[in-house]
């Protein structure tokens, strides 16, 4: 957008000079830069402060373009993070909501399950403590002589 601007100046400037070389006039660089920092934006007014810290010398047009350049993303990364950050809070307490929601309903579900190895109420068989004791003792023991077992089927 500034850029846009920058480039106009720029070719006013081009031409006004193409006008005066005829009557072997040379316009002063600093002009067409005072010109650019005049017409730019209020947003960069930190950015004019900035230039007028830069030695003279080093005041090109091609430099005032690339700082501009650069200033202009800066201010248009600062706008980006301010959306994705409130994007970011609408979808936060939704995924909250719905683990509690999935919660709730894991403790209801426990809470009309009966074992029934043991007989009691909020746990299934294979989460029974006394079914893993029991039952892996007896699986222990039937590996341990599993030609028996074949032996006595036989
Ligand atoms: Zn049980």
């Amino acid at each position: 957008m500034i850029l846009l601007c920058v480039s106009k100046l720029k070719r006013i400037w081009q031409d006004l000079q193409d006008e005066l070389k005829s009557e072997n006039v040379q316009l002063p660089k600093s002009m067409l830069l005072n010109r650019i920092l005049n017409t730019s934006p209020t947003e960069y007014l930190e950015f004019k402060n900035a230039w007028e810290s830069v030695p003279v010398n080093e005041r090109t047009v091609a430099s005032l373009t690339e700082s501009l350049r650069l200033h202009e993303q800066r201010l248009e990364s600062m706008k980006l993070p301010h959306e994705s950050r409130s994007v970011a809070f609408v979808t936060k307490p939704s995924t909250n909501f719905t683990k509690n929601q999935a919660d709730s309903a894991q403790k209801e579900k426990n809470r009309k399950i009966k074992c029934y190895y043991c007989g009691r109420p909020g746990h299934m068989k294979r989460n029974c403590y006394k079914f893993k004791n029991e039952g892996s003792e007896k699986e222990k023991e039937e590996s341990r002589k599993p030609g028996q077992a074949f032996m006595t089927v036989v």
